[in-house]
């Protein structure tokens, strides 16, 4: 892990409203993660998990606060970066992962992991697919479809999917929320090596414990508050 900071929060609120009612998701939040940190977002239903997550991953606005991804500013006094820029950092420097792959069902799995590639080309995706394909195990499945590989294979093809544009982040949202202990094991050790072996900063959030002891950093949020 270096000491340069991948991300710096201060401050963070989102604010839902209902109709009259106001709901606080995140109520302020600051934290700094280093890069090359793996940190573990932890918390009951409804704590603010996946949308302080979003925010940090430029998915979603704060409704105050501010948020500096890399040393730049996204999310300002002034609101720091226009939409368009907002896109290039999400596709430059983040991937994502999620609890339902999101994997399109009538493509196959070389095909959905450069899905990324059709908006944003990279030199040798193609090559690039093939070879993260199977450093995660799968190369006898590129030519697969989605609906004939288990849980365990679709969330690595997610991952492989996520890691095609080389970001510096990624992002986890329950990665193994639909998967058995023995395939959430698996996911878990390929998060750790992308951490360890090639330095990529991770923001996690699970209700897993076996998942989050493997984190540098664990985070208990409540009430949209970070648990001291
Ligand atoms: P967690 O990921 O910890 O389950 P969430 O971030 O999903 O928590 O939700 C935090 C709070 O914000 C909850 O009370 C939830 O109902 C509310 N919330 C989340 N998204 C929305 C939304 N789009 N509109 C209104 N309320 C929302």
């Amino acid at each position: 892990m270096s000491n340069a900071i991948a991300i710096a929060a201060r401050d963070l609120c989102k604010v839902y409203r209902r109709g009259t009612e106001e709901v606080v998701a995140v109520n302020k939040v600051s934290l700094e993660i280093k890069e090359g940190e793996y940190v573990a977002f932890i918390g009951p239903s409804g704590s603010g998990k996946t949308t302080l997550i979003n925010i940090l991953g430029c998915l979603d606005n704060p409704t105050s606060g501010s948020l500096d991804i890399a040393g730049r500013t996204i999310f300002g006094q002034q609101k720091a970066v226009s939409e368009r820029e907002l896109t290039k950092v999400r596709r430059e420097l983040f991937g994502y992962i999620f609890q339902k792959f999101y994997l399109i069902p009538t493509l196959n799995v070389l095909e959905n992991v450069l899905l990324p590639c059709t908006f944003y080309q990279k030199d040798n995706a193609d090559e690039r697919a093939v070879a993260l394909l199977q450093s995660l195990g799968l190369d006898k499945r590129m030519k697969h479809l989605p609906g004939q590989l288990s849980g365990g294979e679709m969330q690595r093809v997610a991952i492989a999917r996520s890691l095609i544009n080389r970001p510096k982040i990624l992002l986890a949202d329950e990665p193994t929320g639909n998967l058995d202990s023995a395939r959430s094991h698996e996911i878990s050790h390929v998060l750790q090596e992308l951490n360890q072996r090639d330095g990529l900063t991770i923001i996690l959030v699970t209700h897993n414990p076996e998942l989050a002891k493997t984190a540098h950093r664990i985070v208990e949020l409540r009430d949209g508050r970070m648990a001291v």
